[in-house]
């Protein structure tokens, strides 16, 4: 196959690395000299609001209908595609119109509006349970896709969606199945009639349908981690995935299919151009191309309904609430990585606002993966910090079950990794070393000043999905004594919101109160 991506840097690699199996594959369709079936997948990944982020510089769905309206000028076989992540978090889908929580619903008329043909579900699409997913998928004119998700009570696939689907173009046909990651089953709430099998092992049982239905050309739609695409790509024998999870915009290969991820709220659109032979429907070449979703791109005004239905929610999240004088770190790739003046200033919130001893606040509940830079700070902003706006709640602890508890939080620290578990915290310093086994790696630890005692009580503040529902695997807190329970405990946006309202010009800094001894020399991506 050729690959070609426009303006690539690594085309020319490719293009080397891949010349051979190129004339063998192509010299059939070029002595006919035939045009192969261009089919055009548009993709968008991880999408969490449908208007514009990074102060309306990137994304927003409106521009995306721009674009893709212009492809589809241009390509007629033309599928729009969706890698999963939609539904939560954001504070659109945390706020009650009409006496009901949104839910994901406001992403669900948006995708219908703009005319997507396939999703594949995310992680995050059972953050409101398996039930709100359901009624999420029967509001869709778009068909999901989840070959390794499985209802235990029918023995079906969950939602009753299909295996996979087979379309045809001018002749040849494209399978598409859907896969997502079975870590979902820990880090979402799935609840204990969802099932989600391995990738490799649904793949094989459906790949052979596929083909056995006719498709000459399998894609797979998949919300999985790299590592496992990766390896999806080298099991299974499909020709292309597209993916998302991580907000990095990648393309990658492995096997022969490449993959490919966009970064997050469609401040891209993939187009990849799968060129098929008419004669032994072969995949003979692919092309693609990354759009940048910016300002550059006009806003197409059949979008202008949906802004106006939610005009007023929209208003009140542009609200400005205070000022920041420096660059407010809050990257995910930081946030559960190292400390950031953001997560100390968070992490300083839940400590004050409960005046408990320490506060542990795991990375992952960091949600805003952006930078503000100094100047204002909507409302927005502080929400989609903490979208889920948990409970804060006050539990007391032994210094042991403290350290079990950074121990756990450091456990996940891995080249390539972003593990959400990650402590940030306040009233604690330590110090870890991540080449040590992971559960033995703090190498000091003080609360307030003081070496961390294993048999001393302390108070600490978390989130109620840390420290009572065991979230992010933090069960070693789970039966601990309760202060303050999620009934009196303080919202967790809600402070934030105060804090910085009443301070009027915020200034984080971090001030060292998490020490890496490692300083990992190689901490490039390893999947
Ligand atoms: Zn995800």
């Amino acid at each position: 196959m050729i690959f070609n991506r426009v303006n690539s840097r690594r085309t020319t690699v490719i293009a080397v690395i891949l010349l051979a199996t190129a004339l063998a594959n192509s010299t059939a369709a070029q002595n006919k000299s035939e045009c192969p079936v261009r089919v055009t997948l548009l993709q968008v990944n991880d999408v969490y609001q449908f208007v514009p982020v990074d102060l309306g510089k990137s994304g927003g769905l409106a521009r995306v209908l721009t674009l893709r309206k212009k492809i589809m000028g241009e390509s007629r076989n033309t599928l729009f595609l969706f890698s999963g992540d939609t539904i939560s978090p954001s504070i659109e889908s945390n706020t009650v119109q009409d006496g009901k929580m949104l839910q994901g619903r406001q992403m669900i008329e948006a995708w219908n509006l703009i005319g997507l043909d396939y999703a594949t579900f995310g992680n995050h699409e059972f953050d409101f349970g398996p039930d709100v997913l359901r009624e999420r998928v029967r509001e869709s004119k778009f068909k999901w896709l989840g070959a390794n998700v499985f209802d235990k009570k029918t023995g079906k696939l969950f939602a009753d969606t299909q295996e996979f689907v087979v379309r045809d173009f001018e002749g040849v046909k494209i399978g598409i199945f859907g896969l997502l990651l079975p870590e979902t089953l820990k880090t979402s709430q799935t609840g204990p009639d969802v099932e989600i099998g391995e990738p490799c092992a649904a793949a094989a049982r459906v790949v052979p349908k596929i083909r056995a239905a006719g498709a000459q050309v399998i894609v797979a739609l998949t919300h999985l981690s790299m590592s496992e695409d990766k390896q999806l790509a080298r099991c299974s024998g499909v020709d292309v995935i597209i993916g998302g999870h991580e907000h990095t915009l990648l393309e990658s290969m492995a096997g022969h299919a490449p993959i490919f991820k966009m970064t997050s709220d469609a401040r891209e659109l993939g187009q990849i151009d799968l060129n098929i032979s008419r004669s032994t429907g072969k995949l003979e070449s692919i092309d693609w191309k990354i759009w940048p979703v910016d300002e550059n791109v006009e806003k197409d005004t059949d979008f202008a309904p949906l802004i106006a239905k939610y005009n007023d929610l929209l208003n009140s999240l542009d609200q400005v609430v205070g000022q920041t004088a420096v660059k407010l770190e809050m990257k995910s790739e930081d946030v559960r990585t190292r400390e950031t003046n953001m997560a100390d200033f968070i992490a300083d919130v839940y400590r004050r606002s409960t005046d408990a001893d320490v506060a542990l606040i795991n990375g992952g509940s960091i949600r805003a993966d952006s930078e503000i830079e100094p100047g204002k700070i909507t409302r927005r902003d502080v929400l989609s910090a903490l979208p889920y706006n948990n409970r804060i709640v006050k539990i007391e602890v032994s210094g042991a079950t403290l350290r079990a508890a950074l121990e756990h939080g450091l456990s996940g620290v891995a080249p390539g990794e972003q593990p959400g578990r990650f402590p940030q915290v306040s009233g604690v310093r330590y110090a870890y070393d991540a080449r040590l086994k992971p559960g033995a790696r703090l190498t000091s630890v003080a609360v307030n000043g003081k070496p961390l005692d294993p048999n001393q009580t302390y108070t600490l503040a978390a989130s109620a999905y840390v420290a009572l529902r065991g979230g992010d695997s933090y069960d070693m807190l789970r039966n601990a004594k309760i202060l303050v329970g999620p009934d009196n405990g303080p919202a967790e946006a809600d402070v934030l919101l105060k804090e910085i309202s009443s301070a009027g010009t915020i200034a984080p800094r971090s001030d060292g109160r998490i020490t890496r001894v490692d300083v990992a020399k190689d901490q490039t991506n390893c999947r």
